[in-house]
């Protein structure tokens, strides 16, 4: 599962965090009150339950958009796992209101308990007994847990309802058990109208008119997978046919979508391949179908039918590089192996789904793009778990574990260095075939890779999976131009701070980390790498003979490990780090130090130097975001390069930065580049550059970047913004007729309207009886918001 928005560095926001509150806080509060490292060696996390459950037949329909409603029955097989069992306990959210439940043509008694289902055995049944029963029920739905239904918006969409899938939502709207680690096999029979298409997993069984308008349409899911990767999707698509080495592929779009989604689903091949052949692996699957639906966050992995946001870049927006074929698509591909295939055990391993399935999207581009793409991923997830260890220090392997998506992706990266390209991806194929079509925990990554390598890795995995933090090192270079002798004093600086929570659980920090690093020092005669084998907290590091000073000193050359590092240096030695650093960790640290030193003209130059011809667009970009800190005379000849560059995420940077450059001539190429440029991200930095530069002269941008359609709407979006920060209540009557595009735009109207405009309330009030519903929906929501009394300052709106 993966959640996000468009821009290219935002990286995903991790949803499990809200999708574990109910899972977990109940787990976590029966869990004994103190933490160690062995705990989560083993199965402490994993549930209990009595039985093994092995085919459902789930039966929907007769679906109420109005009441969010529907009937199902369910039939369900299992085996018993205990002798003398009377009851048997489903998961099954509390709103559903159970009919009947009948074994043969017997009725059982049952009894509810929040959101468990007790079923009465006729007879207590015994040690391997094979159970059937059916459970015949009326579901009814709070919008969005368990099943979505959307209504018709805008002329885009139809209507349709979808199930939301994950790790807690499935039994919201069928009884089963919830646990990942109990495997199943399917079926999934829909009722729905005609115009919708109904996309399950497995294989389609049959689609078959029915009564009313409405046709049956049965899927059958024939290879065991956990009950949180069911999947329901009808909605009014289109199905664009694929094939990779004999896999059915399959696209289901909204059909004003379908020249884009060939385009950018014509992807999903390549893909596959890349990690057919890193992981030795055979797709498991019947099918891989992606499916896009209205409103929907991200990505969720429902095993051989993915769902996916209708977020489908067109060709512009694919410039701009977007986290929907960046990030998403190849992260949910890798969920074909990692997680659906193998799949965490219990919660407390959950990044072994993943962590794996985030670590694969920069193999993808490393493979397909090079070094340098693949390292931009990483430096992606580096961001991003930096951002969340902030917030809280949670190891990776721990019970709503805060980091799993990036810390994950750069462990296993970490992993890959250490182990070598053959022995890592040795390992993981033995952890694949050993667990398929089953689960795992930590521990069996850890065994898999002692197996198929010989090498025991429990101090990586106690320090990388069962413990929290990393590294923080600070270094100090001395060089000795009598002795021609650098040496390098290494420290770990990081604190075993952390407290308990309230359930009494302590994680903790390693003091020391272990590891090796290479330095690479360049001197006059070429450069010289000298490794260091990290086992103290602190530690030095001599390099004799050197030719003459150093003119660059690089810590962990490979960016070997998870860190952070001060390191204080001769400007001289960052520029030519920014320039050369063979990792772009490294070269991007180094603009990092230099954008600081802001009134040294050295690092001023070196930053322009990198924003017109550094390595790689992300140390361009960097650079370019960094001259917004500097004197203009000079910053502004490496803005205006960086606004010609080829890459729209350099462009987009100079853009940006030229806002805090107040001379004609950065107005002069903001304008140009909302007027000219062909990216779409470009053009939308352009509106904010000119608004914040400009304020009384902006309008006729902000009234063309309103009416000017783009992905995402992001040009509209950043043309709010503009409006916004302008204050130009002539912008009123523009954007009350743009109030059918996006939310937003009531948005921006009520806060001119609780800014004091009651011209902009009077607009706003006059769509509460738009005859577009959505529109009336997003105004509505739009004062309430704003806390905007409609009636009042608009009379004669109210009803
Ligand atoms: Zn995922």
């Amino acid at each position: 599962m993966i959640g996000g928005s468009s821009g290219r560095f935002s990286v995903p926001r991790c949803l499990c965090g809200v999708q574990f509150v109910a899972l977990w806080v109940c787990l976590v509060t029966t869990a004994s009150a103190q933490t160690n490292a062995d705990r989560f060696l083993t199965d402490e996390y994993t549930r209990s339950h009595d039985y093994d459950l092995v085919h459902q037949r789930i039966e929907v329909g007769g679906f109420s958009w109005d009441s969010l409603s529907f009937d199902g029955r369910v039939s369900t097989t299992l085996v018993v796992r205990r002798p003398d069992l009377a009851d048997v306990v489903l998961d099954a959210g509390r709103r559903l209101e159970i009919r009947k439940v009948t074994q043969g043509k017997a009725q059982l008694g049952f009894d509810r308990a929040s959101d468990s289902l007790i079923i009465h055995l006729a007879h207590p049944a015994e040690f391997d007994d094979t159970l059937r029963f059916v459970v015949d029920y009326h579901g009814r739905i709070l919008q969005g847990q368990g099943l979505y239904f959307f209504n018709a918006e805008s002329g885009r969409w139809g209507r349709q309802v979808y199930s939301g899938g994950g790790t807690d939502g499935n039994p919201n709207w069928f009884p089963t058990y919830g646990g990942a680690e109990d495997k199943l096999t399917w079926e999934l029979v829909a009722t729905v109208p005609r115009d919708l298409t109904v996309v399950s997993n497995g294989r389609l069984v049959s689609d078959r008119p029915a009564a009313r308008g409405t046709h049956r349409v049965q899927w059958a899911q024939e290879q065991p997978a956990s009950s949180y990767l069911v999947s329901l999707v009808a909605a009014p698509l289109l199905k664009l046919n694929d094939r990779w080495r004999g896999v059915p592929l399959a696209y289901y779009v909204a059909p004003a979508d379908s020249a884009r989604a060939r385009l950018v689903f014509g992807m999903t091949p390549g893909i596959l391949e890349v990690y057919a052949r890193l992981l030795g692996v055979p797709f498991p699957w019947a099918k891989y179908a992606q499916v896009t639906v209205a409103d929907y966050f991200g990505g969720m992995e429902n095993v051989s039918a993915t769902t996916l946001a209708d977020w489908i870049p067109d060709r512009l927006a694919l410039l701009d590089r977007p986290w929907y074929t960046q990030v998403l698509l190849p992260h949910e591909v890798a969920h074909n192996w990692f997680g659906n295939y193998v799949t965490t055990a219990n919660w407390a391993s959950y990044w072994l789904n993943e962590g794996f399935a985030q670590f694969m999207v920069g193999q993808y581009w490393r493979v397909a793009d090079g070094e340098t793409a693949g390292e931009d991923a990483y430096l992606s997830d580096y961001g991003q778990y930096l951002e969340d260890d902030a917030r809280r220090r949670m190891p990776l392997a721990a019970l709503g574990s805060n980091n799993i998506y990036p810390k994950g992706s750069l462990v296993l990266r970490m992993l890959r260095l250490e182990l070598g390209e053959q022995r890592f991806w040795a390992g993981v194929r033995r952890y694949l075939t050993r667990h398929a079509f089953a689960n795992a925990t930590s521990a069996d990554l850890q065994r898999a890779i002692l197996e198929a390598t010989g090498d025991n890795l429990s101090w990586f995995f106690d320090q990388w999976v069962y413990r929290a933090g990393h590294p923080e090192f600070a270094v100090a270079a001395a060089y000795d131009s009598v002795a021609r002798t650098l040496t390098l004093r290494v420290a770990q600086t990081q604190q075993d701070t952390l407290h308990a929570d309230s359930t009494g659980l302590r994680y903790n920090v390693p003091t020391v980390f272990q590891g090796r690093v290479a330095i690479r020092v360049g001197t006059p005669a070429g450069d010289i790498v000298r490794q260091l084998r990290l086992r103290q907290g602190a530690e030095t590091l001599t390099v004799a003979d050197l030719a003459g000073p150093p003119t660059m000193v690089v810590f962990d050359d490979e960016n070997r490990m998870l860190k952070t590092l001060r390191f204080d240096q001769p400007t001289s030695w960052l520029a030519a780090q920014a320039a050369r650093a063979q990792n772009l960790w490294n070269r991007s640290w180094a603009v990092g130090q230099l954008s600081g030193r802001t009134s040294d003209a050295g690092a001023e130059a070196a930053l322009v130097a990198v924003a017109r011809a550094g390595s790689d667009p992300t140390v361009r970009s960097l650079a370019a975001q960094a001259l917004s800190r500097f004197p203009a005379t000079v910053a502004l000849a490496g803005l205006e390069a960086a606004a010609q560059d080829t890459s729209a995420m350099v462009r987009e940077s100079a853009v940006r930065a030229l806002a805090a450059i107040g001379t004609p001539d950065a107005r002069r190429l903001a304008r140009a580049a909302f007027a000219r440029d062909s990216s779409y991200a470009v053009r939308a930095a352009a509106v904010g550059t000119v608004a914040q530069l400009d304020s009384a002269g902006a309008r006729d941008v902000i009234v063309q970047a309103l009416a000017t359609p783009s992905y995402r709407a992001m040009i509209q979006t950043a043309a709010l913004a503009a409006a916004l920060h302008t204050e130009d209540a002539s912008l009123i009557p523009v954007l009350e007729e743009r109030l059918g595009d996006q939310p937003l735009v009531a948005i921006a109207l009520a806060w001119f309207g609780s800014h004091g405009s009651a011209a902009a309330v009077e607009a706003l009030g006059r769509h509460r009886t738009d005859e577009r519903p959505w529109v009336r929906r997003w105004v509505d929501a739009a004062f309430r918001q704003a806390r905007l009394s409609p009636d009042v300052s608009a009379p004669g709106s109210g009803d």
